[in-house]
């Protein structure tokens, strides 16, 4: 047996301290849950294991101090909300009784039933959820990594400090300037986003610089979702300061320039916003969880556990999606509930039971009119899977009604998830 050194000693130290700070009293729980990542599907997770079942602990590892908000995020490049608007605390799972932990994990050990934290230390699980969201495949595009370290580059597709970046720049660009987004092939996080993004950046444009543009170069042969609505809205409001080219793949950078390099031309602009191709977030390859074309994780659609590593649930943008299922909030915050459920039926020795799930996606068009789409998920015992219901859709048209729903939609998602 290898024996415990100086530095085991420090680092087991370190995470019991790091769980004390969390209010980890004692151990008079059934079982403890580890849950990495405190996103729309971690953090979800973590509360409803709480409420379903509190004699549980459930500890919540979070690399970030706070929870910052993807949707809405692209009413903050428009200047049309504030990043104070999409970021909250997380108290709200402490009052729940789920210990936050402010730490990167590095590696898990599912042999063993242990991650480790990167301040130092081991924590060991009974179940483990994995919901890290998305890495990106910055290798798929030539140059893009010089390019973004030195500030010519940017995806702003994870809310953060590259929102507050591109907002920057957005303002900082003369009028008459190019501003370029550019999507990556689909599979990708939040289908409908990007041509969000390209619509309130050009009615920001629209007002305050009205000569400059907005070029979508799009990797996809067409808009991916709610494409009618979408066109409709450019045609009517944004004629001549959108120019969208589908079949459009950015292969490379040249920074230098502000060139973006597709496979049969070069595209120069003033300010670029390239969204590389993505997968699971790091953390899900290392711990062995992705199981398809090296970027996302095949799970069992009654209890989001891994097909690859047992006792571990894999939720939100890091899972291989189901048919006709996009990567969103809401579906991770459903793929948190049916984990939450199944785990509370597993521990009980109960087999979890098939459950359906809700889609609802907004996507604001305007500052104020939003167009939306929605689908069921319902369990196939045939296939496996889950397969969307007939019904569902789009909404008939653009309207400041859905722009109303779209904000509660949002605050009723960010108080189930973190409140
Ligand atoms: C611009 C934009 C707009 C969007 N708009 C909408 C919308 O209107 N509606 C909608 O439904 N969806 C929308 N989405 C999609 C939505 O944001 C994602 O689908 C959702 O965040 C996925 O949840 P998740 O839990 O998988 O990942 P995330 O919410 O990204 O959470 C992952 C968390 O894990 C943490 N983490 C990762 N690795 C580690 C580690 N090793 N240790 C500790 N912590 C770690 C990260 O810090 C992060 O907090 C939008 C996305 C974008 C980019």
């Amino acid at each position: 047996m290898r024996k415990f050194e100086r530095r085991d000693f420090l680092k087991a130290a370190a995470a019991s301290a790091a769980l004390a700070a969390a209010g980890c009293a004692g151990s008079s729980y059934k079982a403890r849950v580890v849950v990495v990542g405190g996103g729309f599907g971690g953090a979800t997770a973590a509360k409803y294991l709480r409420l379903w079942e509190p004699a549980l602990e459930v500890v919540l590892v979070e690399r970030a101090n706070v929870f910052t908000s993807c949707p809405m995020s692209n009413l903050v490049l428009a200047g049309f909300t504030s990043m104070d608007d999409i970021r909250q605390g997380y108290d709200g799972l402490r009052r729940h009784g789920v210990q936050v932990v402010n730490d990167e994990v590095t590696a898990i050990d599912a042999a063993k039933k242990t991650l480790r934290l990167e301040r130092g230390g081991d924590l060991s699980y009974d179940r483990l959820i994995v919901s890290p969201g998305i890495d990106f495949n910055f290798g798929e595009i030539q140059g893009y990594e010089p390019a973004m370290q030195a500030g010519k580059v940017l995806h702003a597709w994870k809310a953060g400090s590259q929102t507050i970046e591109l907002r920057r720049q957005l303002e900082q660009m003369p009028d008459g300037g190019v501003y370029i987004l550019s999507i990556p092939l689909a599979p990708y996080r939040c289908p409908p986003g990007p041509y969000e993004r390209a619509s309130v950046i050009a009615e920001y444009f629209k007002r305050s610089k009205p000569r400059s543009k907005v070029l979508v170069l799009d990797a996809n042969p067409d808009i991916t979702s709610k494409a009618g609505l979408f066109k409709a809205a450019w045609k009517d409001y944004y004629a001549g300061i959108i120019e969208y080219r589908g079949n459009s793949k950015a292969v490379g950078i040249e920074a230098a320039t502000l060139t973006v390099k597709l496979e049969v031309e070069d595209v120069k602009g003033d300010v670029l916003n390239v969204v590389p191709p993505h997968g699971a977030g790091d953390i899900a390859r290392k711990a062995g969880l992705v199981t398809t074309n090296n970027r996302w994780c095949d799970v069992d659609w009654r209890s989001m556990e891994s097909k690859a590593v047992p006792g571990v649930h894999v939720l939100g943008d890091a899972t291989l999606s189901a048919p006709a299922m996009p990567k969103s909030a809401s579906m991770a915050n459903n793929h948190a509930k049916i984990a939450a459920a199944a785990i509370v039926e597993i521990l009980s020795g109960r087999t979890p039971a098939p459950v359906q799930v809700l889609n609802t996606c907004y996507s604001f068009v305007s500052q104020k009119e939003a167009v939306r789409v929605s689908s069921v998920h319902a369990w196939d015992e045939k296939d496996r899977t889950l397969k969307a219901l007939p019904g569902g859709g789009v909404s008939a048209a653009r309207s400041e009604a859905e722009g109303s729903y779209a904000w509660s939609w949002a605050r009723n998602i960010w108080a189930d998830t973190l409140a």
